[in-house]
């Protein structure tokens, strides 16, 4: 190919294609280049987000949300139905239209902006050429050229050892989302974010799971009051989730015999199909030459600076195949800001406000620091709690599990994080982060008016508790 390049883009998934986007509005002529081939073979432009992440577990998060809202709680608004059923087939192809529908969305988007879209394999060879190799056969067919590079090659499961993924039995998420029963008894190995919301899925459609964690604590990663009472919700839900056991081996014959060991004990238990969703790993196979100039870090994902550039020159990479959290959103503002850099020599990225949703019933969210870190951190803390079953909204809603917590700073009021389990948590997170974005108060919050009845009154409740003053809460 002749023609350079001010940009090619290796990998279209949330990273690589929004940054190719923001590239071509720049004005640079921008390639991207990305092998993923949907069921049928056909090229599928959105990385694992679109593929077999984000979109189609939400699909059957709300698929099997309603499904069970009809057998559990229509009842209490006195909605009567009979002789409900869930058709699976028919769920998984809505699921699968939607997939579809957004995948050409984004390949309708590269051309609606002039990026030049490439389906092969790419390999980065240093100088600013992009080698197109044939996934299948590993020839390269051709070449691009191009001032910059930016690598979005994402991420991949992580399988274990003793534990090869083995057809429909034992399922990588992709392959926990492609289920065409419901399984009777489903195994899950690791109550992380996938474990839980795919957990979920099955277990509201009648799966009895069970999800063995290998760390004592549940969900670490968020404060401690939510994870205490989203194990409470969890187990009410009957989620299994044992804590504290780890999974060394799987064997399967009429069903999956799964070996786990806790507190020292040899354990095990049989079930139908067994989730491994033990983490990813940066997907870099054969995406580098060895002369290229890019270096990897000691845990195998792409080396970057703060600003996303590599150790070779004019090379930036993004997304879930260099450090920081494997999210969407977060590697969509990393390709935002590195297509800035390189058109404008700006871009900007605030990593301190990334929000976390964890799409569980109740959903989980937090952008900022827990309590437990910000008092790590040397803040003297003041926090405030509103539960949702005090607003009007969420008990008109019969949604009432749950609570916000903000945690400020108690020299400055400063906000330092935002924590909610509750109905719509992903949404309601949004305000906070913004909140934090623009360094607002506690008290900046309080004093912001929220539409009443809502379930944002809880955020604003919980940003007066700071201060000892919600209005809607005895103490
Ligand atoms: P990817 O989406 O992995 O895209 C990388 C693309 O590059 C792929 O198309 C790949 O085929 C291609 N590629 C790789 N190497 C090459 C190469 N050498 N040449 C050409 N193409 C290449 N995140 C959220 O924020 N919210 C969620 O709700 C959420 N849910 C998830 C649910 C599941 C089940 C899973 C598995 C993940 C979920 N994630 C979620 C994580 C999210 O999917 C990832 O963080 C996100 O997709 C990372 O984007 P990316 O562009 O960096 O990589
Ligand atoms: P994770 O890191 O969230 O959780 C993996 C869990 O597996 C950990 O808790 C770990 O202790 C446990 N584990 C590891 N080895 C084990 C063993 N041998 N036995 C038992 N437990 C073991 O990883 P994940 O759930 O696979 O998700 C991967 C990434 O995908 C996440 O980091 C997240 O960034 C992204 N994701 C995000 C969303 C969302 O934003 N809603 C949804 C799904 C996935």
């Amino acid at each position: 190919m002749s023609e350079k390049y001010d940009v090619a883009v290796i990998g279209a998934g949330p990273a690589g294609y929004v940054a190719a986007i923001r590239c071509a509005q720049l004005g640079l002529k921008t390639a991207c280049v990305d092998r993923w081939c949907d069921a049928n073979g056909k090229p599928a432009l959105g990385g694992t987000c679109l593929n077999v992440g984000c979109i189609p577990s939400k699909a059957l998060l709300d698929s099997s949300e309603k499904y069970h809202q009809i057998l559990t709680s229509y009842g209490k608004h006195g909605i009567v139905v009979d002789q409900v059923s869930m058709d699976v087939s028919k769920m998984m192809k809505r699921k699968t239209q939607i997939v579809r529908s957004l995948t050409q969305g984004i390949a309708t988007l590269l051309k609606a902006n002039g990026v030049d879209s490439f389906h092969a394999h790419g390999r980065y060879a240093g100088a600013g050429t992009v080698e197109l190799v044939n996934w299948e056969s590993g020839e390269k067919a051709d070449e691009i050229k191009a001032t910059n590079v930016i690598l979005a090659s994402g991420s991949v499961p992580i399988e274990l050892p003793n534990i090869p993924f083995q057809g429909d039995l034992i399922v990588d998420s992709a392959g926990a989302l492609e289920f065409e029963e419901v399984p009777e008894r489903l195994g899950v190995v690791g109550a992380g974010v996938i474990g839980l919301e795919l957990g979920s899925v099955w277990n509201r459609l009648g799966s009895e799971v069970t999800v063995l964690e290998a760390l004592p604590d549940f969900l670490p990663g968020a404060d401690t009051d939510i994870a205490k009472d989203a194990a409470r919700l969890f187990k009410r839900q009957k989620l299994g989730i044992q804590l504290g056991a780890r999974v060394d081996s799987a064997e399967v014959g009429d069903d999956i015999k799964v070996c786990y060991t806790v507190g020292g004990e040899q354990k095990e238990m049989s079930v139908d199909r067994l989730i491994v969703c033990i983490g990813r790993k940066p997907c870099t196979d054969n995406l580098l030459t060895e002369d290229s100039g890019v270096k990897l870090d000691e845990r195998g994902f792409i080396h970057v600076n703060e600003d996303c550039r590599t150790d070779a020159a004019n090379v930036y990479a993004i997304g879930d195949c260099v450090r920081g959290p494997m999210l969407a959103h977060k590697g969509s503002e990393e390709g935002v800001a590195v297509a800035e850099r390189i058109a404008t020599g700006h871009g900007h990225i605030n990593y301190n406000t990334i929000p976390w949703a964890i799409y569980t019933a109740p959903e989980i969210a937090w952008v900022g620091a827990t309590e437990q870190e910000a008092i790590e951190a040397g803040h003297a803390c003041n926090s405030g709690k509103f539960p949702f079953a005090a607003t009007g909204r969420a008990k008109a809603m019969e949604d009432t599990a749950g609570f916000v917590k903000v945690v400020a700073d108690a020299r400055t009021d400063e906000i330092l994080g935002v924590h909610i389990i509750g109905p719509h948590a992903s949404e309601l997170i949004a305000e906070a982060v913004v909140a934090m974005e623009y360094r607002a108060s506690s008290e900046d919050l309080a004093r912001t008016i929220h539409a009443h009845p809502t379930l944002s009154e809880a955020v604003h409740e919980a940003a007066l508790a700071v201060g000892g003053r919600a209005i809607h809460s005895a103490k």
